[in-house]
């Protein structure tokens, strides 16, 4: 028998503690997939999500998990036989290059060491330099901790008309300020399960109008994730398929909740869990113990952090220790497993839940 969890202890970077409240929403009786109460649940999750991206376009809701927007990103914004640059440093934007290529795209892979965010200066140089149809990045690589630097890069990219932005910001949206309009990014994408704090099971995203364009003139993009059909349904709060309904009853109670924090104040109380996570790594370093913060600083993520072992320590081992101690982190992504334990302070976690498992780490490491 394995050891209860903790209230308030489940800090894997996705899925995310679901609060007790959004999971009971769920239990709400079926409605049809057409007709008035759907169109009203729909209608009534739209200016939550516009919120969520500080947007004014329709936020589509995908039943799928987030990769399926990644690969709606690719089959509706690059047309055929034209180069894609992805933007890799870490296994969620090389798992965004690999969907490129496998829809059989002209791939430039620009990858960097994992834990470094790519420089703006360089991608300006790239951009001049080459005609792309598509620029794909993750803006936070939740398998390093590392943060991009999305609103220069969407300056950047749009000096250079006809050339799109897809955006992987499964870890962003909800946890990290992040303003698609302003920013003017042409499509950018989440998921329900990382930091709105929703179980898995459905996705987001914004398509701007040179997206859609873009997506009209390829006539093969497909019927699932056909993003002019999604856009176009929800006109009329529908959508093309059956959506995940008891999701949706979630989604709408969890926006109110959100709603009710604020979205900068989600942001701040982001920052707040990232800073205190690297005062711990500080205070366990003076002590004498060899932990670090892999990613780079300067860009860093406020919802995940991928902490570096001591010298000699599995980090597989301590991730088990924490288990049978009630807690749950993170343990590291693909090459990073032995090295590195993560921990996903995003969603409705507090300094207070964050400050009582880092206590618990700190115990298992000194
Ligand atoms: C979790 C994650 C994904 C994949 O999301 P799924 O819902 O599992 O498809 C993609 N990108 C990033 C940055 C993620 O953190």
């Amino acid at each position: 028998m394995s050891t209860p969890l903790q209230p308030g202890g489940f800090f894997l970077p996705g899925p995310t503690e679901v609060h007790e409240d959004v999971l009971a929403a769920q239990a709400a009786p079926m409605i049809g997939h057409r007709g008035a109460p759907i169109e009203e649940l729909i209608s009534s999750i739209q200016s939550g999500l516009q919120t969520l991206f500080v947007t004014e376009h329709p936020v589509i809701v995908s039943t799928s998990s987030a990769t399926g927007l990644m690969e709606a990103a690719v089959r509706n914004g690059v047309r055929d036989g034209r180069r894609v640059l992805s933007l890799v440093n870490g296994a969620f934007s090389g798992r965004f290059a690999r969907i490129a290529q496998d829809c059989g795209h002209d791939v430039e892979i620009w990858e960097v060491e994992w834990g470094r965010a790519h420089p703006p200066s360089e991608l300006a140089q790239r951009l001049e330099a080459e005609h792309y149809d598509a620029v794909t990045l993750s803006q936070s690589e939740t398998s390093t901790g590392a943060l991009q630097d999305l609103r220069a890069i969407a300056g950047l990219v749009n000096g250079h008309k006809d050339t799109l932005l897809l955006v992987d910001s499964v870890t962003g949206i909800g946890g990290v300020e992040t303003r698609t309009d302003e920013w003017a990014i042409d499509f950018i994408l989440t998921g329900s399960q990382k930091a709105l704090a929703l179980p898995p099971g459905l996705a987001f995203a914004v398509a701007s109008e040179s997206m859609l364009e873009r997506a009209k003139t390829i006539e093969d993009r497909g019927w699932y994730f056909d993003l002019v059909r999604l856009v176009e349904k929800l006109g009329d709060n529908q959508t093309p398929a059956t959506p995940a309904i008891s999701l949706l009853y979630a989604t709408d109670f969890q926006l109110r909740r959100i709603h009710q924090e604020g979205i900068k104040a989600r942001w701040e109380r982001h920052l707040a869990m990232q800073r205190r996570t690297f005062e711990w790594v500080d205070e366990l370093r003076t002590g004498g113990v060899g932990v670090g913060v892999f990613a780079e600083e300067g860009g860093r993520s406020p919802t995940v952090t991928c902490i570096s072992m001591p010298e000699g320590v599995a980090a597989p081992e301590v991730v088990s220790e924490m288990r049978s101690k009630g807690f749950v982190v993170g343990g590291g992504y693909g090459k990073l497993k032995q090295e590195t334990v993560r921990v996903g302070h995003m969603g409705d976690h507090t300094v207070e839940e964050l400050e009582v498992v880092l206590g618990q780490l700190g115990e298992i490491l000194t």
